[in-house]
């Protein structure tokens, strides 16, 4: 069924059973890489709330969470702001950081926040992203987890928004022509 937000129609694309199905098969795929580890996972808000929710309890580890917020975008278009302040609560020295993003588009905000952060000694850092624009990739990044990989077309649901609103659907939602 198709949606409107903010004026702006969108349909249905990725279903909720999908994104817990897929969600489940990154926690396991986590918990066998860092059984042990104690990894800090990070979730870049706001959008990232849910996945980094929904991602540490399926991958059940002995973990930290914290959040940290910096964003790129306004409206639908990336105005390529990257806010540099970290403004992160954990010392990352020795620790295996999991950055949790909602969606890699350009790549700018996650290239320029892994540079940053391996300059701190972390153990490691990797990335896990629920959604992927392979097509819109304009930074050498390359994400370790990622749930989907889809056309760079404008989503929004499950964490996502439109100008703050749509975070709260349990489904994806893309943007209608
Ligand atoms: P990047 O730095 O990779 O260009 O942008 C990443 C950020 O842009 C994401 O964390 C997200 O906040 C925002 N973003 C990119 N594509 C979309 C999209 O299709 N929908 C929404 N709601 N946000 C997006």
């Amino acid at each position: 069924m198709m949606i409107t937000v903010n004026n702006l129609q969108f349909k249905p694309f990725i279903a909720a059973s999908e994104i817990q199905e897929r969600v489940n098969a990154l926690g396991a795929e986590l918990r066998q890489r860092y059984e042990g580890k104690r990894p800090l996972f990070i979730g870049i808000l706001n959008g990232a709330f849910i996945f980094t929710a929904d991602l540490v309890r399926s991958a059940g580890l002995e973990c930290e969470v914290t959040f940290m917020r910096l964003s790129s975008y306004a409206g639908l278009q990336s105005s390529g702001q990257v806010i540099t302040n970290m403004g992160l609560d954990i010392d990352i020295k020795d620790r295996h950081v999991i950055l949790v993003e909602d969606i890699i588009d350009s790549g700018r905000t996650l290239y320029e926040l892994t540079k940053k952060m391996r300059e701190q000694g972390p153990a490691s850092v990797a990335i896990a992203t629920l959604l992927l624009k392979p097509d819109a990739l304009q930074f050498p990044l390359e994400a370790d987890f990622i749930g989907f990989s889809i056309p760079s077309k404008f989503v929004i649901g499950y964490g996502l928004d439109y100008n703050q609103a749509g975070r709260e659907l349990p489904e994806i939602f893309q943007l209608a022509e």
